[in-house]
C-alpha cells in the first residue's frame, strides 16, 4: 500500500514537473517562437551567391553604411574584393 502511495505520488511529481518546464519554456520562447526572440530568425540573402540565410547565422559585414549577411567566409572575401 505504502509502496503504491509512493508510486503515485512519483507520478503526480513527474506530471507537474513537465507541466512547469513546458510553461517555462513557453514563456522563455524555447519551444514557440512568439516572444521578441521572433526577429533573430529573419531571412536576409546573401548579395554574392544569392542565398537566403537567417539572420542570426549570417556573416554581418557593414559597407557603405548598409548591413549586408553572407552565407559563409568565402562570399564575403568575394564581396569585399568586388567592393
Ligand atoms: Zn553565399
Amino acid at each position: 500500500m505504502i509502496v503504491r502511495l509512493l508510486l503515485l505520488g512519483g507520478i503526480l511529481y513527474l506530471f507537474f514537473t513537465v507541466r512547469r518546464l513546458f510553461r517555462e519554456a513557453r514563456r522563455t520562447g524555447h519551444l514557440y517562437d512568439d516572444g521578441p526572440a521572433r526577429i533573430d530568425d529573419v531571412m536576409v540573402q546573401d548579395p554574392v551567391c544569392g542565398t537566403y540565410i537567417p539572420k542570426k547565422d549570417g556573416i554581418r559585414v557593414v559597407a557603405g553604411g548598409r548591413e549586408v549577411y553572407f552565407c559563409s567566409e568565402d562570399c564575403r572575401k568575394k564581396f569585399l574584393e568586388e567592393n
